[in-house]
């Protein structure tokens, strides 16, 4: 029995996160929830899942959540409630849970930072899927997971495709995959992406994009900010900087490729030149599961592959023009340092100002080459952990700033 916390639990990882524990009791306990402000969702969780302790990063909603809590004791008095814990300490706390073996980081964003931190201290294994976290403070996260000796497992799918492939090689019982250590005989990694919202819409046409066209995304059911990050394509571009993190490649052999049926999930070239790609229905699910039992694997009832079924799976290049994104993850990854963080915090901003309607889909990528470019003059090459949350302020703050002004430019 594996015990789980998982951060995020209301969201779109968490709640599949359960869904798994839910169907394999036999196998995964939690322990531990975080959530943001969703109360009504989490007290049904903490119901069903029963764990020791739950944080809610709104501490105001603490004694909300305490009343809600003893109501269902009132009803059902066999429950056993958890501790109740809130704001930044009560989320690292609950990272950090003593039982857990293993924690799901499904928070969206820098918010993932410290919990995430938090887990890898602890000596927890990890099953990321918040990858802002790696994206933003690599520099520090790496270190510390050699430091702690934790297993950081990729919930992405193309990350989990990239770690399963690599499972088959040789070097997989001698190499700790996924822990930023160059991994032996990996030649290129090639990250598959569907394209997003606006796939199949002319370049000239994305003028119109509201925020309803942004968070439609055709193959996978996500949360809203990753669901923009894929419109834009700027998550294949924090992709191409977690890949470079997780298995130590540099960015001139990290590619992405338009593969709009999300089928193939990524391949990778070995030094031999053999190409091994997982494949798979787009469902987050099967990764998520992976992290859970990994080095095993589960024996699940889901809807098989059929590929007879699927006909024809196709690729391309993906257009720079159309998603500058991409581009300016590759310059931010390759400038290292604090940029990335920058980048990320610079996006995170610019999305979230975008999905409140105050800016056009088109400023997204505009705001971010901003605050790169600004960044270079105070770029710093080997930042601590207060430096990285520095200029994430600053970059947020930068963001903001602009488009109150309305002094975005092209
Ligand atoms: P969602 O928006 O669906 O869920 C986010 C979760 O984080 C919720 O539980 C939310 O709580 C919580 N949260 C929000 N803000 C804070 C905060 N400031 N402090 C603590 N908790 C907070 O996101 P997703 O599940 O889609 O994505 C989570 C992460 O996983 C992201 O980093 C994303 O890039 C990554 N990912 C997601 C995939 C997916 O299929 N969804 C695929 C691959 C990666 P509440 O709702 O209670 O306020």
């Amino acid at each position: 029995m594996k015990a789980i916390s998982v951060l995020g639990s209301t969201g779109s990882i968490g709640t599949q996160t359960l869904d798994i524990a839910e169907e394999f009791p036999n196998h995964f306990k939690v322990v531990a929830l975080t959530a943001g402000r969703n109360l009504p969702l989490l007290v049904e969780q903490v119901q069903k899942h029963t764990p020791e302790v739950v944080a809610l990063a709104d501490e105001s909603l603490i004694p909300e959540l305490e009343e809600r809590l003893k109501t269902i004791k009132a009803k059902s008095p066999e429950i056993t409630l958890p501790v109740l814990i809130g704001g930044p300490d009560g989320l690292n706390t609950a990272a950090s849970w003593d039982t857990a073996d293993l924690v799901v980081t499904g928070i969206v964003g820098c918010a993932g930072l410290l919990p995430t931190l938090s887990a890898i201290k602890a000596g927890k294994d990890l099953a990321l899927a918040n990858k802002e976290t790696l994206i933003a403070a690599g520099p520090v996260v790496i270190p510390e997971l050699k430091r702690s000796g934790s297993q950081l497992l990729p919930a992405d799918s193309e990350h989990s495709a990239i770690f399963q492939c690599l499972q088959g090689t040789p070097w997989a019982e001698t190499a700790r995959l996924s822990t930023g250590e160059k991994t032996p005989g990996l030649r290129r990694i090639q990250l598959t992406a569907s394209g997003g919202a606006f796939r199949e819409w002319p370049r000239e046409d994305l003028i119109k994009a509201t925020v309803k066209d942004a968070t439609s995304h055709p193959n996978w059911s996500m949360g809203k900010k990753i669901t923009v990050d894929s419109a834009t394509l700027m998550n294949k571009g924090l992709e191409v900087i977690e890949a470079h993190y997780l298995f130590g490649i540099d960015f001139d052999h990290i590619e992405i490729v338009i593969h709009p049926q999300s089928i193939i999930h990524s391949m990778v070239e070995l030094s031999d030149s053999s190409v091994l790609a997982q494949l798979g229905w787009p469902d987050m699910r099967l990764p998520i599961l992976y992290c859970l039992s990994w080095p095993n694997r589960l024996e699940t009832p889901w809807k098989r592959l059929n590929l007879k079924e699927i006909g024809q799976l196709s690729f391309s290049e993906p257009d720079t023009k159309k998603y500058p994104c991409m581009e300016l993850a590759y310059s931010a990854g390759r400038t290292s340092g604090t940029m990335p963080a920058v980048l990320n915090a610079a996006n995170e901003e610019a999305v979230a100002q975008f999905l409140e309607n105050k800016i056009h889909f088109l400023d997204i990528p505009k705001l971010i080459d901003s605050a790169c470019e600004r960044h270079k003059a105070d770029l710093n090459t080997s930042p601590t952990l207060d430096e990285i949350v520095s200029v994430d302020n600053w970059a947020r703050h930068a963001v903001r700033e602009q488009v109150n002004k309305q002094a975005i430019t092209n």
